[in-house]
């Protein structure tokens, strides 16, 4: 999709601070970030949300990268995974992704 953004940084169009990144999937950091460690893993390819018939291989290739950036990232105490799903649900960037959340005492709320 040329005017999503996610595919431009999946792409390499336009810079992003890449956690991991491998045939099918690109992780980086968020540029908002809402805890000291908030990286997004994406698809290269483009689907709406997590429900946008996403192959099962990719959605394999997107948990395995959480598991990289949780390694590379340190993050041994815990950390916690969001896929915003809808507008309704908070989802502002209309390309798939996983919220990878850590480095702080996460509680009750969301971050
Ligand atoms: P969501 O609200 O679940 O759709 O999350 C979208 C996330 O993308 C937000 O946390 C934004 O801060 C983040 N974001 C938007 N544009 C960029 C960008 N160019 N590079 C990194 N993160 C971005
Ligand atoms: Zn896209």
């Amino acid at each position: 999709m040329s005017d999503c953004i996610f595919c431009k940084i999946a792409a390499h169009e336009i810079p992003s601070s890449v956690v991991y990144e491998d045939d099918l999937v690109i992780a980086f950091d968020d540029l908002n970030p809402q805890a000291p460690v908030h990286t997004l893993v994406i698809p290269k390819a483009h689907y709406d949300n997590i429900v946008d018939g996403v192959p099962a291989g990719t959605l394999a290739a997107m948990v395995h990268a959480v598991g990289e950036v949780a390694r590379a990232k340190g993050l041994d105490d815990g950390f916690r995974v969001i896929a915003n799903t809808g507008a309704g649900a908070g989802q502002t960037v209309m390309h798939v992704h996983m919220h990878v959340l850590g480095g702080k005492e996460l509680g009750e709320n969301l971050v």
